[in-house]
């Protein structure tokens, strides 16, 4: 069992800024893209390789949680250069 305190702060690695997980058959899944992460020795394994796809997704780049959200400017390439008439 996972204590209530430790789901409190856990996150789906995924997409740890708000996205929460709840235990479910042993295992913690994720309230937004259904990853299911085991529960080793009553520790939870947050490791997106070693989580399950929900059924009828056939990889990481479909699930509804992705990698983002921390980009910081870098090149940013919407502005044209300046040009002088
Ligand atoms: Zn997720």
């Amino acid at each position: 069992m996972i204590s209530p305190e430790l789901l409190e702060i856990l996150r789906c690695p995924m997409n740890p800024s708000r996205v929460r997980l709840r235990e479910e058959g042993g295992r913690l899944v994720c309230e937004r893209c259904a990853l299911r992460f085991p529960i080793k020795d009553g520790f939870p394994v947050l490791v997106v390789e070693e989580a399950e796809l929900p059924p009828g997704c056939e990889s990481l780049a479909d699930l509804p949680c992705q990698r983002e959200g921390h980009e910081q400017g870098s090149g940013v390439k919407d502005q044209a250069p300046d040009r002088k008439p």
